[in-house]
């Protein structure tokens, strides 16, 4: 009887958790409030395809709002996700040249492991991702960052040629314009987790091929991190399986670094007509090593054209869905709202219901969730192969023990563009 009464509890518990599986609702912290610059720029430009604004911080926010609404309605999560967005035009790493640019940073603002909830141990799972499988928020301030580059609107002849955003709803810039929708979508993508976090340089205390120290001693991969695999190694190993002097060698295997999920590749088997290796799809893996890009993007050789590629092309488009995009986010563990599939091809723009605002500070609870601070550096940080990789320190948390959260400034995606006389490469 005990038992019945068990399972009854049980399915109902069951039905209670699929009845609250919407789509992830977001806030975003919009950094550049109390400015007139960026994402709060006063200028005053008129509607255009789609977007209200009638100024150009209002359309920045308009676009970037819609981008994040893009993503996150096609994602579940019980816990709202947090966004920090400026559009930058001050920031170094979103240079600008005559004939190349990086367009956006995106990434996770942190990651942990062990967490509750957690699908498998010693993993670390980006900050959105972790508070959606533990059903509550790990960490205090943001869980994902989008900075786009304010470069581009100077128009400046040595930037892009004088390219500018397209702030338009309708996925249809003009010459010399770069989908603003487009591209915030790519790096919030890189900001749930889809982004490598193995380190792609060796500087100083830093080496080639480490994962992120998580304790003093401990050295763990993200879930995206899991999936790289080397096929032109003996045995074709997962990247987790490799020492970390083969795995800083895998990192420029090209053609033979690939994504090693059976269940994806076989899924996409008639939907690529190019960019896979021995029936996988391939990663971004050049021979020259590209910090912020090699590993957490597809192949630029894959066809059609994706959306996670790290260069822009005008054949993608987010209004035919996320492609490949939404695979490697359920490979990495995130549930796809109803609609969604491997590979996304859902033509509503919105599937579901993911609502969100702006705000110019997250409401914090009165018990706080552990901050996500750097950790002074101790002796023992350097007690194994390296040192933290890509400018990632960790912290400890305060509400459950252990928790630990690795910072990772450096590791964020970029989408880089191309351009030479005939036009985007
Ligand atoms: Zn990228």
């Amino acid at each position: 009887m005990i038992a019945t009464i068990r399972r009854i509890a049980t399915a109902l518990l069951l039905v209670a958790m699929v009845q609250n599986a919407s789509a992830a609702d977001f806030t975003i912290r919009n950094l550049d409030a109390g400015s007139t610059a960026g994402l709060s720029d006063t200028r005053r430009v008129a509607p255009i395809d789609g977007n209200t604004g009638t100024t150009l911080g209002e359309q920045r926010r308009i676009a970037l709002r819609y981008a994040v609404r893009i993503v996150t309605s096609r994602l579940v999560s019980p816990v709202p996700i947090r966004i920090d967005a400026r559009v930058d035009s001050d920031n170094p790493e979103l240079s600008c040249r005559r004939n190349a640019a990086t367009l956006g940073l995106g990434g996770a603002t942190n990651y942990t492991a062990n967490f509750p909830g957690a699908p498998q141990r010693d993993v670390l799972y980006p900050l959105a991702l972790a508070n959606a499988l533990a059903g509550q928020r790990l960490a205090q301030g943001a869980d994902a960052r989008l900075f786009m580059n304010g470069k581009l609107d100077a128009g400046a002849s040595d930037c892009l040629r004088g390219a500018t955003w397209y702030y338009g709803l309708n996925g249809t810039p003009g010459n010399n314009q770069i989908d603003f929708v487009h591209t915030a979508v790519h790096e919030l993508i890189h900001g749930m987790g889809f982004q490598a976090i193995v380190s792609l340089t060796d500087t100083g205390d830093r080496r080639q091929g480490a994962y992120p120290v998580f304790r003093p001693g401990q050295r763990f991969p993200s879930v995206f991190d899991l999936y790289p695999q080397d096929l032109s190694m003996t045995g074709q190993p997962r990247f987790p399986q490799l020492t970390v002097a083969r795995r800083a060698n895998a990192l420029n295997h090209a053609p033979f670094v690939v994504w090693s999920s059976a269940i994806t590749n076989a899924a996409t088997t008639n939907f690529l007509t190019a960019g896979r290796q021995e029936g996988r799809i391939r990663l971004f893996a050049p021979e020259v090593v590209r910090p912020a890009s090699s590993i957490s993007h597809w192949s630029p050789a894959v066809e059609p054209d994706q959306i996670m590629e790290p260069f822009e092309s005008v054949e993608t488009s987010v209004l035919n869905g996320l492609g490949l995009a939404s695979c490697a986010l359920r490979d990495i563990g995130w549930q796809l709202a109803d609609g969604v599939h491997c590979p996304d091809t859902q033509t509503a723009t919105i599937v579901g219901t993911a609502r969100g605002q702006y705000v110019r500070a997250f409401a914090e609870p009165a018990t706080p969730a552990p901050r996500a601070a750097e950790r002074p550096a101790t002796e023992s940080d350097d007690d194994d192969d390296g040192g933290s990789s890509g400018g990632c320190t960790m912290a400890p948390g305060q509400a459950f023990d252990p928790v630990w959260l690795v910072l990772c400034v450096l590791a964020a995606g970029v989408l880089m563009v191309r351009r030479n006389g005939q036009g985007r490469v």
